[in-house]
C-alpha cells in the first residue's frame, strides 16, 4: 500500500500538526477510524487531533480518547485554528468535502497535504494521496491496512486502538452480515480480538445500549409510520420532527431504524425519511444486487454504497414522500 507512495510516510513523520477529519453526523466507522488512526499517530509521537463536523452518537463515547474530539459546530475557533495550522489532513470515510458540511470551507481552503482513506463510490481528484478502496467493508479496514503497512515490523496493536477499529468493522458490516464481510474482514477482526478486543463488550456498547424510550420510538415507527409497497418490495417510513420531539430523539437516535423493515421477507428496499428544519434526510438500504446508491444520487442529491446510501430533499416531508413514490413508480427491481 505505502510502497507505491514513497513520499507519504516521510511526510507524515515530518508533520508538525496532523488533523484527522470525518463526515458530518459521524457513525461508528467514521469515529472508529478517526480515533484508531489518532491512537496510532500518537503512538508514533506525532501531534494529532481529531476534528469532526458535529456531535457523534452517545453509544460511541466509551471509545478511548473520544473526549478529545473537537466538534467543529461547537468549538469553531479551536477547530478552525487546528485545520489552518495542519500540515497533513486525513480525510476519513468521505470522498467529497461537502460531506463535512459546515467544515467544508476550512478543509477546501487548507493547503495541508490531504490523505484520503474511504470506501464510498466515487473518483475524487482533490486529495494529494488517495488510499481509498471502493467496496471495502469500512474505512476502519483500510486504516488497519494503513497502520500495518506503516510499520515494517510485526506489531501488537494497543487494545484501545483495536477497539476503535473493531467498532467500525462491526457497524459498517451490520454486525458482520453485509456482502462486504469478506474473509479479510474476519481475519482483521481476529487480529483485533488478539489485540485484546472483547467482542461482546463492543456489541453491548453499540447494539444493546438503547434507553427504554428509544425502543418505544422504534416500536412506534414500525407500527404507525412504516408503509409497505408490496408489489415493489419496498418499505418506507416518513418521520416528522413532531414524532421525533415527542420521543425526545437525540443525535444518533434513529441509527439502525432503517434496517428494521429489511427483516421482513419479501422487502428488498427500505427508506427512512427524516424531517429536519426545511429539509428531509433520507437513508436507503437494499438487498443483494440492487444498487440503491444510484437511486439516491440520481434523485436525492446523495450517494454511498450499493446497499446503503443517503440523500437529501429540500422539500417538505409530504412532497418528498410524493417524489419518492413517483421515482419508484419508474424504478424496476430486476
Ligand atoms: P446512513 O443512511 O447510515 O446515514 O448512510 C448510509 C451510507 O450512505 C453511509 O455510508 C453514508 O456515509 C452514505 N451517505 C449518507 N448520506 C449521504 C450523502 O448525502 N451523500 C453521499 N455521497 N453519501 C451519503
Ligand atoms: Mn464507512
Amino acid at each position: 500500500m505505502l510502497n507505491e507512495m514513497p513520499d507519504l510516510k516521510p511526510r507524515i513523520l515530518a508533520a508538525k500538526n496532523i488533523v484527522i477529519t470525518c463526515h458530518v453526523s459521524p457513525d461508528g466507522d467514521a469515529i472508529g477510524s478517526s480515533l484508531g488512526l489518532y491512537h496510532f499517530l500518537k503512538g508514533q509521537n506525532l501531534n494529532a487531533s481529531v476534528v469532526v463536523p458535529n456531535a457523534f452518537p452517545k453509544f460511541l463515547s466509551w471509545l478511548s480518547a473520544s473526549d478529545s474530539i473537537v466538534l467543529y459546530d461547537q468549538q469553531v475557533e479551536e477547530a478552525t485554528a487546528l485545520i489552518k495550522d495542519a500540515d497533513v489532513i486525513f480525510c476519513l470515510d468521505y470522498n467529497e468535502t461537502r460531506r463535512t458540511a459546515q467544515m467544508q470551507e476550512a478543509i477546501d481552503a487548507s493547503q495541508a497535504y490531504k490523505v484520503l482513506i474511504d470506501h464510498h463510490i466515487g473518483e475524487p481528484t482533490w486529495p494529494d494521496v488517495n488510499l481509498s478502496v471502493v467496496g471495502a467493508s469500512s474505512t476502519c479496514e483500510l486504516v488497519l491496512d494503513f497502520i500495518n503497512a506503516f510499520e515494517d515490523k510485526e506489531q501488537t496493536l494497543p487494545t484501545e486502538l483495536a477497539y476503535c477499529l473493531y467498532t467500525g468493522l462491526l457497524t459498517d458490516t451490520g454486525n458482520f452480515q453485509y456482502a462486504a464481510t469478506t474473509p479479510k474482514v474476519h481475519i482483521q477482526a481476529a487480529e483485533l480480538i488478539a489485540a485484546g478486543v472483547e467482542p461482546d463488550l463492543v456489541h453491548n456498547h453499540i447494539n444493546n445500549s438503547y434507553d427504554e424510550q428509544r425502543l418505544q420510538f422504534f416500536g412506534f415507527c414500525i407500527s404507525k409510520r412504516m408503509k409497505i409497497l408490496k408489489e415493489k418490495k419496498i418499505a418506507y417510513m416518513p418521520l416528522s420532527q413532531k414524532d421525533m420531539h415527542h420521543y425526545n430523539v437525540q443525535t444518533g437516535g434513529t441509527e439502525g431504524l432503517v434496517n428494521e423493515p429489511m427483516k421482513i421477507a419479501g422487502i428488498d428496499i427500505s427508506i427512512l425519511l427524516k424531517e429536519d428544519d426545511g429539509k428531509v434526510k433520507m437513508s436507503f438500504r437494499s438487498k443483494r444486487d440492487i444498487d440503491i446508491s444510484v437511486f439516491a444520487r440520481t434523485h436525492f442529491n446523495g450517494g454511498g454504497h450499493r446497499n446503503a446510501a443517503g440523500g437529501i430533499s429540500f422539500k417538505g416531508l409530504e412532497a418528498t414522500e410524493k417524489d419518492l413514490l413517483m421515482h419508484f413508480s419508474n424504478f424496476n427491481i430486476s
